[in-house]
């Protein structure tokens, strides 16, 4: 089974893959790439409880700002609580605007309940995923957070909605698209799995089982120089 994180990967590059799968690398832990993982992990622990911490606002009347500020400055890592801040503070203004623009009852239907961390597999793809959070207003609909800067969702997040969502709708022919979230905000993009789109996914995992199978990607396969000075394993990827 190929874990659908192997897909994101090799969707932004395949020699990346290949690296720390095959070869076992890791990023070197430079300060630049350790504030990334903080920033990470407080993201994403703001995001998975947003949208609870937004169902549980509008369902008590309570400001979510005040639930937002009881819960989390203070557990959260010292190297990002600044910026982490930021993020609940932003968030706490655009959830008083959702509820000024369209009032607390239309607000309230913005939520519904909501399933964190479920496990599951496509036995037709070979795939296996651990999805962030379901949606389940209207159809159930996965989605993918990331703490990525995007205005517009990278191709690797692409692939990697599209497969987790082949995997729920095995189980579930009525689930909904993907969506992309970015975290800390209620930024979210859906992500519509087209043909071409699921041609690309096909495309990924039939490189990834070569790549299991011996296949060595040469450097830069994507043929984007730019994109490997900006990568975290260039060095030892030029090296090998
Ligand atoms: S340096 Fe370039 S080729 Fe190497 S892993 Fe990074 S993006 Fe891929």
């Amino acid at each position: 089974m190929i874990d659908v994180q192997d897909i994101g990967v090799y969707g932004f590059c395949s020699r990346l893959l290949y690296l720390k799968k095959i070869e076992r690398l890791s990023e070197p832990a430079t300060s630049d790439v350790i504030k990334r993982r903080h920033r990470t992990a407080a993201g994403r622990a703001i995001s998975l409880g947003h949208a609870s911490l937004f169902s549980f606002a509008t369902s008590t009347e309570m400001s979510y700002g005040a639930i937002m500020s009881l819960l989390y400055p203070h557990s959260l890592a010292t190297e990002v609580s600044e910026w982490a801040l930021g993020c609940v503070k932003s968030l706490s203004i655009s959830f008083e605007n959702i509820v000024g623009q369209m009032g607390l009852p239309e607000a309230k239907k913005l939520v519904s309940p909501i399933s964190y961390g479920l496990i599951c597999e496509s036995q037709n793809l070979g795939i296996r995923c651990t999805v962030d959070r379901i949606n389940l207003a209207g159809a159930p609909c996965p989605v993918l957070i990331r703490c990525s800067d995007f205005k517009i969702p990278r191709e690797n997040d692409i692939l990697q909605a599209l497969a987790i969502w082949s995997c729920l709708k095995e189980a579930d022919t009525e689930t909904g698209p993907p969506f992309i979230e970015r975290c800390g905000t209620f930024m979210t993009h859906q992500i519509l799995p087209t043909e071409k789109r699921i041609k690309s996914l096909n495309s990924a995992i039939e490189g990834i089982r070569l790549i299991y199978d011996g296949l060595v990607p040469s450097v830069c396969p994507h043929g984007i120089p730019r994109k490997c000075h900006g990568c975290s394993m260039e060095e030892q990827c030029y090296s090998i």
